[in-house]
């Protein structure tokens, strides 16, 4: 049985996506492989080195950066077809349903229970009101995506991310374009370096074309950025005026806006992925690899290794944690490992700026992913952000003054996106968005930081409000959440919880 908060499968499915299509003739070996719905094959890759006023191509790629054989892809549209496939063998698909409780029985995961609905703001039953389902289960496997939220309670419980490095972050702004025949060939894909971003900023962008005109575009930004008022979504509209990307877009339209974070963390950061009744796969487990920021390969052979995995379990009559180890040890002989292992400590070696990070890079790939200084750690991206005192550069609203003002043409407010999005949220329900101890938010996050969430939302759900008395508060509106989870991740002092809202709200993703 799957179980899944969004209104449809693939509704909050947001990637870039190029995508390793290998994994999936293992997956389906019997499917003819031109059925899956793949958009372009990549063609030409190219790496391009952006400034403010121009552009460098570079005639080669940074290890590990190399597309050319994969393909494009809506990851959202590719969902939508593996769910059939999935439902054709005999699985139960359950969409709008959003899982907030994992149970338990004897300290041991036995299941998990999808939301209360039909309460209002302060959690009084109404009219409606409607108890979640227990689903009780032999095996649980926790496939939430990035920064789980019940698998976050998970590793928390069973300290599953002891002696490991803490996970770290991207958030990735993503918008879909039209554009007209000629600006872009279908199979061509860009990724860009350098501008907007500064040294301390890790990231970049990315321009896959695609068919049928369509090409898509976004920037994805390490949320270890020292920057209380860094904005990536703002960031992007600005990496969008630039004569290399407006070219591009020229004469187009918007289709399609998202964001999502990504773990970044590698292989360092994965958690133990089992415990007595459950496993952890794909982005939930931090199977992702960066340089080349790739996730769905992984994410998919995690869940095959996990099937693997629970079905020798269930005809073993064995589901304690001993028998479902067997799943760390098939992960540590697959792909999975081969991909990651050489680039374990690739993302942290940038932590200190791109010029330290291309040295502990090079240092890297003389030894096999050693470096020179063995496994480097990291520190949780609520801590990178620094206080208004003492972050000395131009703040991000200076170094961009002049670049803010949206066109609504090439470029766009974040209410203008959102409404490209989708997103809706029943009005009557518990804010899923949990302060933990308001009075010190207020007094710290507020004074001290500049109320940074404003800024990082991905989806304006956070508004700095100045009453007339003087008076600051954070408001939330959240009915625009595009459930990125940045504001689980960034807030400074591991300031804000997110949970998940009631199912079948949040986006409505078409073809991200
Ligand atoms: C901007 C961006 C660009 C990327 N580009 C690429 C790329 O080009 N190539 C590549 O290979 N990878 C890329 N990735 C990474 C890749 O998208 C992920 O690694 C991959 O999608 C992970 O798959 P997953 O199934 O683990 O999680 P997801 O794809 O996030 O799916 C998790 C699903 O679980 C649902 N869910 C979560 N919590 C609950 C709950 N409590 N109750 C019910 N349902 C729940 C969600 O709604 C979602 O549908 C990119 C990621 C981003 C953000």
């Amino acid at each position: 049985m799957l179980v899944e908060k969004g209104s449809s499968i693939g509704a909050h499915i947001l990637s870039g996506a190029v995508i390793k299509p290998a994994v999936f003739k293992e997956l389906l070996p019997e499917v003819d492989f031109s059925e899956i719905p793949f958009n372009a094959k990549v063609i030409k890759d190219k790496m391009v080195l952006l400034s403010e006023n121009g552009h460098l191509t570079l005639p080669f790629h940074i290890p590990y950066m190399n597309n050319i054989g994969n393909y494009t892809a809506s990851l959202g549209q590719i969902c939508k077809y593996l769910a059939v496939k999935a439902e054709e063998k005999g699985v139960e698909v359950y969409t709008g349903f959003a899982v907030d409780e994992i149970l338990y029985k004897d300290g041991k995961v036995i299941g998990a229970k999808t939301k209360d609905t039909g309460l209002d703001h302060h959690g009084n039953q109404l009219e409606n009101f409607q108890a979640g389902t227990s689903i009780e289960a032999k095996i649980t496997i926790f496939a939430e995506g990035t920064r789980g939220s019940l698998t976050k309670m998970l590793i928390k419980k069973f300290n599953l991310d002891k002696d490991r490095n803490e996970q770290i972050y991207s958030l990735g702004c993503k918008e879909l374009w039209s554009v007209p025949p000629g600006n872009i060939e279908a199979g061509q894909i860009y990724h860009t370096m350098g501008y907007p971003l500064n040294n301390d900023e890790f990231g970049g962008g990315f321009i896959y074309g695609l068919n049928d005109n369509k090409v898509a575009i976004g920037i994805v930004v390490g949320l270890d950025y020292k920057d209380p008022s860094f904005d990536v979504h703002d960031a992007m509209q600005v990496w969008k005026t630039t004569s290399f990307v407006s070219k591009i877009l020229k004469g187009g339209r918007l289709v399609e806006y998202g964001a999502k974070t990504l773990p970044e963390g590698g292989y360092y950061a994965i958690p133990r992925l089992y415990v007595d009744n459950a496993l952890i796969v794909g982005d939930s487990a931090g199977l992702v690899t960066m340089p080349a920021l790739k996730g769905v390969h992984l994410a998919i052979k995690s869940g095959m290794l996990a099937a693997q995995t629970a079905a020798n379990a269930l005809s073993k009559n064995d589901t304690s944690e001993k028998s479902l180890q067997e799943y760390e040890t098939l992960v540590n002989n697959s792909l999975i490992y081969k991909d990651m292992y050489p680039v374990r400590n690739f993302r942290q070696g940038f932590t200190n700026g791109l010029i330290a990070g291309g040295f502990h890079f090079g240092t890297q790939l003389i030894t096999g992913g050693a470096g020179f200084l063995g496994r480097l750690r990291t520190h949780p991206d609520y801590q990178t952000t620094q206080k208004l005192t003492e972050y000395k550069k131009k703040l991000f609203r200076e170094r961009f003054k002049g670049k803010l003002d949206f066109d609504k043409v090439l470029t766009f407010d974040k209410a203008t996106d959102i409404y490209h999005s989708g997103v809706y949220h029943d009005e009557q329900q518990v804010v899923h968005l949990h302060i933990k101890d308001p009075a010190t938010f207020n007094a710290v996050n507020i004074d001290q930081y500049g109320a940074p969430e404003q800024f990082f939302c991905s989806s304006e759900v956070y508004e700095l409000h100045i009453g007339k008395d003087g008076k600051k508060e954070l408001r939330i509106h959240a009915e625009n959440c595009m459930h990125c989870k940045t504001c689980d991740i960034k807030s400074p002092g591991d300031g804000i919880t997110w949970v998940v809202p009631n199912g079948g709200n949040g986006p409505d993703f078409q073809n991200m």
